[in-house]
Formats: C-alpha cells, structure tokens, sequence
C-alpha cells in the first residue's frame, strides 16, 4: 500500500474513532508513560486508536475484554512503536488474553531437525507472524513490579522476530551499526550473565540471562518502565535502545527527579 493512501486510511479513522476521554485521564498515570512528553502523549493517543482499529483482543477461559483492558494492553503496546511506525505490528491480528498465567505446551523442532516438548507456565507468548498471548493478572497488577512490563516484553519480541527470528537484535536503522549493537549487547549480556551467575546486586530480571533475545526483551522493558536503571548500568545498551526506539525516556524522568 502506498504511503498517501496508507495516511489516507489513518486519518479517516482518527476522524472517527478515538480513546475516551476518561479512559485516557484514567490510565494516563502508567509508570512506562511517565518517560514521555506532552507531544509524545498525544501522539501515543494517535497510535493507540489505530492499534485498536487493527487488533483483535480476545479473552481466554471466558475472560471478558472491557474497552479499559483494551486501552491498558494498546497503551503498552504502542509506546514501542511511538516513533517507528505500525508497520512494525503488521501482518498478524489477534491478541490473545488469559486471566492468569497459562501452560506453554507444543513440541517444535530445531534447526537440527530434533524435536523438542515445551511444557511451561508463561505470562506472555508471540509467535513470528502469528497471535501474541498476555495474562491479564500480570498486566492488572504490573504497579506492584517496577521495571517488569509483560506487554512490552512481548511486544518487543514481535518487533525482534521481524529480523531472522528472534536473536535480541531488530532491523538496525540506515543510521545505525549492526557491529556496534552486536558489540554492546554482547558485552552487557556476558556482564550480565555474570551478575546472575553471582547472584548479586541484581536489579535487572535475571530471566533477561536466559538469551540474548530475552536480554533484549527484558532491556526494552526497563527502558521505559525505569530509564534511569538502564542508563546507569548499561549506558551503551541504553544509547542504543534510544537510537532504535527513537526514545530518550530518561530525559523526562531526569526532568521530573529535578522538579520533585
Ligand atoms: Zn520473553
């Protein structure tokens, strides 16, 4: 689709659907907002009406979605993709809500040919071209766990997998360089990986150990949820996140420390 008419077709929607103004006072307080500007707000508003034109939410084991689940899951999803674009989210519609936590359960075969069983319990599953699984517990009690965000881990693996599947690094923009992130994130995940070995001073999920894609998945959700975090013990890492995302969450987070 061309770009004019892609535009065309999103103007069109803005003109007639929208977020409610009190849904939008009422979850406006999320912690992973709180890196963001009035423009950038406004602009998410934008974004998340149009994610909600295109996805389908449904609720598992009888779960019943309400418009504010759907904002709250929407809102999350679009601060990635704020200035990317969602394109990035293309290609797959549904998205799939349990109440709780669910069973990862499927047999997959490796690039050997060897069959492996998964039986686990998840909060949150994506798939390369396929559904994007959240549990709803974990989302609605997100505020008692700074810097673990469920939607945007997930989502961010969809953003990851668009790029030879999921290895922790997405298409790089023109501007940037693949030996630079491969030579940051490397470094940070065996620092890291360190760390968990040692068990100490962790501030930072230690599942982000489990992978280089779950490092990053991990990473992008404490750059938004705590900035601060990220900048302070990974400083390349965030530099990087921040030229991808094309977000410097820290700086309002910064401004606010200051203001307070
Ligand atoms: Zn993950």
């Amino acid at each position: 689709m061309s770009w004019g008419i892609k535009n065309w077709q999103r103007d069109r929607i803005l003109q007639h659907e929208g977020v409610p103004d009190h849904l939008w006072r009422k979850l406006i307080n999320l912690r992973c907002l709180k890196g963001l500007g009035p423009d950038e707000l406004n602009h998410l508003r934008d974004c998340v009406t149009l994610f909600l034109h295109d996805k389908q939410i449904v609720g598992a084991h009888e779960l019943v979605i309400t418009d504010e689940m759907q904002v709250v899951i929407a809102m999350q999803a679009c601060i990635l993709i704020l200035k990317l674009d969602l394109d990035y989210y293309e290609n797959w519609v549904e998205i799939i809500v349990y109440p709780g936590e669910f069973i990862r359960d499927y047999d997959y075969a490796d690039s050997a040919g060897i069959v492996h069983h998964v039986h686990t319990i998840a909060s949150g599953e994506s798939w390369l071209a396929g559904p994007l699984i959240l549990s709803w517990q974990d989302i609605a009690h997100a505020a008692e766990h700074p810097g673990h965000n469920v939607v945007i881990h997930e989502f961010a693996h969809k953003i990851d997998m668009l790029n030879e599947g999921a290895n922790g690094c997405p298409g790089l923009h023109a501007n940037m360089s693949a030996y630079t992130w491969h030579d940051v994130f490397s470094k940070a995940y065996a620092k890291f990986c360190k760390q968990v070995e040692h068990g100490h001073g962790l501030i930072i999920d230690p599942y982000a150990a489990e992978s280089p894609a779950e490092f990053f998945a991990v990473l992008s959700e404490v750059f938004f949820e705590l900035p601060l975090i990220v900048k302070q013990h990974f400083p390349s890492v965030y530099e990087q996140l921040a030229q991808f995302y094309r977000q410097d969450p820290a700086v309002h987070w910064e401004e606010r420390r200051l203001d307070n």
